[in-house]
């Protein structure tokens, strides 16, 4: 089930986004360019919530790492430890709630994924796939509500002759779907515009 943010961010429609300094190679420039996909669509969509670039990371509601293996990070005075290696081919949203209402998302994305000693990391077009998708799981979206296209669970990737045509392939209503470009299915349209609606 979604879990909606508290009054205060859900009234606003915006959710404020914070990269981290310590970003490897272009991930910053992926993400911005998913978050201009994100609001696009959001738009197009009437999602009910946008993300807007924060530069101070104490007033974000959602800060952005990239990580190599073990990372932890720090909510209202606790830690929290994550794991994700480097070459994974998703990321990871770690939200952060009370009272039953998300106070603060923490977005973790791998440095290099499908990297190995033989293969090449994925290209950019995968990378603004994994990003997209964490800030689907930003608004709210837990891996349990998991669809279709862009919020597919379990996404393959498709590697290119090089690197910018790698792609995101999902199978959906009997045929292949290749991301970019950045669709979602009209249930996870739903899920967020009810997550993000008036009470
Ligand atoms: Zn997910």
């Amino acid at each position: 089930m979604p879990r909606p943010w508290n009054d205060t961010v859900r009234a606003s429609g915006t959710l404020r986004i914070h990269c981290t300094q310590q970003m490897v190679g272009d991930w910053q420039n992926v993400v911005s360019d998913a978050i201009t996909a994100f609001n696009a669509i959001s738009t197009r969509q009437s999602l009910g919530v946008t993300f807007t670039d924060e530069a101070d990371q104490d007033q974000a509601n959602v800060v952005v790492w990239t990580v190599s293996g073990a990372h932890s990070t720090v909510f209202r005075g606790t830690t929290y430890q994550i794991n994700l290696p480097g070459n994974a081919s998703a990321g990871h949203t770690s939200l952060y709630s009370i009272a039953d209402k998300n106070e603060m998302a923490h977005v973790f994305l791998p440095a290099t994924p499908g990297q190995y000693a033989q293969t090449r990391a994925l290209g950019r077009p995968v990378r603004l796939v994994i990003a997209f998708h964490e800030l689907i799981h930003c608004c709210g979206l837990h891996n349990s509500d998991h669809g279709d296209l862009a919020f597919h669970g379990t996404p393959s990737a498709t590697r290119g002759g090089t690197a910018s045509d790698d792609r995101v392939s999902v199978r959906s209503g009997g045929r292949y779907v290749h991301m970019p470009p950045l669709v979602i299915s009209a249930q996870t349209a739903r899920n967020i515009q009810n997550t993000w609606a008036s009470p």
